[in-house]
């Protein structure tokens, strides 16, 4: 048969490519488990031959709800392989978010992990796949893969995986055909999934690989060790942590958590090269080692290039991190509707704390003010992005796509400033989003959700400043004449609703809200 594998951009080929050029290399390390690129390789392969006999096919929609696990590569580059689209959920949705994000992208089968923090053990995931009818298969991934399933007459990853043969075929999909979809609100309501396409996912793996190759310095005999805290079901810990380094052949150590002395551990254990994460997590980790007396010497030995998105990061935190592991902390900016990464601080050219630094390679970036006009340097206005990285459009939503792309623009809500030697600051926000610990809450959502509690008359969501997580969720609510409920009632109501990083802690009540001529509410006034 004539390989396949130079004629397509099939995301999944990095895996196989590294599998038969390095197969004793180690891909993966879980705790005391340590899985070689060919034992990866081929466990992918049992599991794509597994959902080629449950059915799929080429072009079919797979959910993985999965926390960062020796499993979720295995099934997102299954899925790859097969030709199908992977849809990977937050973790931490509860069932009725489930079910939505399910309907929506039209899943044909749910591989979902047995139990997280959020809910217990054989219930994660089934409440929602019970209310998604035209998802036909659900998967548990058991921790023993030997285990029986928690729930009756539902198949485990092993029961998949059973008897599937090794190798596998990699479908030839063309650099168009989606890869992945991301679910997020955008610049507005309610979450919608962002189609990325093979060929987007791919370039942005390459662009990641090679900011962080230059200071990898000892990466040609492969031992460079990435650990991955962020999670993996979210485009930064797809995109620049997984894929990324699959693609440059490192080896991937896990945390499903993060926790500073877990973090900690690992680094020192495994010997880490190469971390990113979140502000809130670098500023976690400092505070711990101050708290805790730890002497970074041990970890400082190895660790050679950190970087941080998703959120802005402290000049401070950033000074002091640099100190007190003698490594750099470069930091980038992007969104899951550009695969994610848009500019970065480049490693070989000085960086400029406060700023998201330049577009990476193919990828333009530019200003405008309210009339769509470029502005000059050094003023702010809507931030622009256009590229090998930029989404096809948002799945079944046409007139949210035709909003967000014009032109091949992609139009990020985000408001910025670009220097005269076109670094980008971050310096506003224009979309309706609340940025809490790294994590988007989108008030839009949590008011509808909000306005069907049975006390509540009129509500607004919005975000207040917190020392620690940089905003925090908080809703004003006005309650229905003769209504009863308590602020900390509808806390614990809201706790049920939502995923632990988005339900409002802070509830006040208000005789009224603000509210403008034309309806709207002023959340300018309420802050
Ligand atoms: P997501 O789609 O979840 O990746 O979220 C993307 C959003 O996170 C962007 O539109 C920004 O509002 C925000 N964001 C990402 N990186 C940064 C950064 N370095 N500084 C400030 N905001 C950021």
């Amino acid at each position: 048969m004539i390989p396949q594998t130079a004629t397509t951009l099939n995301l999944a080929t990095m895996l196989e490519d590294h599998a038969r050029k390095r197969p004793n290399r180690t891909a993966l390390i879980f705790n005391d488990m340590r899985f070689s690129y060919a034992q990866l390789n081929a466990m992918t392969n049992q599991i794509a031959n597994g959902m080629v006999a449950l059915g799929i096919k080429p072009g079919d929609h797979v959910a993985l709800s999965c926390p960062n696990l020796p499993y979720f590569p295995m099934v997102y580059y299954a899925a790859l392989k097969v030709g199908a689209v992977i849809i990977c959920l937050n973790i931490m949705l509860k069932p009725r978010e489930i079910a939505y994000h399910l309907s929506d992208c039209d899943a044909k089968a749910f591989f979902c992990f047995e139990g997280t923090a959020e809910l217990p053990l054989g219930q994660m995931g089934k409440a929602g796949f019970d209310e998604a009818p035209n998802c036909e298969h659900m998967i548990m991934l058991t921790t023993n893969p030997a285990a029986p399933s928690p729930i009756e007459g539902v198949k485990t990853l092993g029961q998949l995986m059973y008897n599937q043969a090794p190798s596998f075929t990699t479908h030839a999909t063309k650099a168009d055909d989606t890869a992945v979809i991301f679910y997020t609100s955008g610049t507005t309501g309610q979450p919608k999934g962002a189609e990325l396409t093979h060929a987007n996912m791919f370039f942005n793996a390459m662009v990641a690989r090679d900011l962080a190759w230059p200071i990898l310095d000892n990466s040609l005999d492969g031992s460079n060790v990435v650990l991955i805290t962020l999670p993996l079901f979210h485009s930064t810990g797809q995109t620049a942590q997984m894929n990324a380094n699959i693609f440059a052949g490192a080896t991937l150590t896990l945390l499903p958590r993060f926790e500073p002395a877990a973090v900690l551990a690992v680094m020192e254990r495994d010997k880490v090269n190469l971390w990113t994460g979140v502000p809130t997590m670098f500023w976690a980790l400092l505070q711990y080692i101050a708290a805790n007396k730890i002497d970074p010497t041990p970890i400082a030995a190895n660790l050679r290039l950190t970087s941080s998105g998703g959120a802005p990061m402290p000049v401070e935190v950033m000074r002091q991190f640099e100190e007190t592991f003698g490594v750099r902390v470069l930091e980038g900016y992007g969104l899951s509707e550009c695969s994610p990464i848009a500019t970065f601080n480049h490693i070989d050219l000085p960086s400029k704390p406060g700023t998201v630094g330049q577009p990476v390679w193919g990828v333009e970036v530019c200003c405008v003010d309210d009339a769509g006009n470029p502005v000059p340097a050094g003023e702010k206005g809507e931030i622009l992005i256009r590229g090998h990285n930029v989404m096809k459009g948002y799945y079944k939503r046409p007139d949210a796509t035709a909003a967000a792309l014009q032109d091949g623009w992609l139009h990020t809500g985000d408001v910025g400033v670009i220097d005269e030697e076109g670094y980008l600051a971050i310096v506003d926000r224009k979309k309706d989003m609340i940025l809490r610990g790294g994590y988007n809450v989108y008030p839009r959502e949590l008011e509808e959700v909000l306005m069907t509690h049975p006390a509540v008359s009129l509500v607004a969501v919005l975000g207040v400043p917190d020392e620690k997580l940089g905003e925090e969720v908080k809703a004003f609510i006005v309650k229905k004449p003769g209504a009863e409920a308590t602020e900390e009632e509808v806390v614990a109501w809201c706790r049920d609703q939502f995923a632990a990083y988005k339900y409002p802690r802070l509830v006040e009540f208000r005789d009224q809200l603000p509210i403008s001529a034309t309806g709207k509410i002023l959340k300018r006034e309420l802050r």
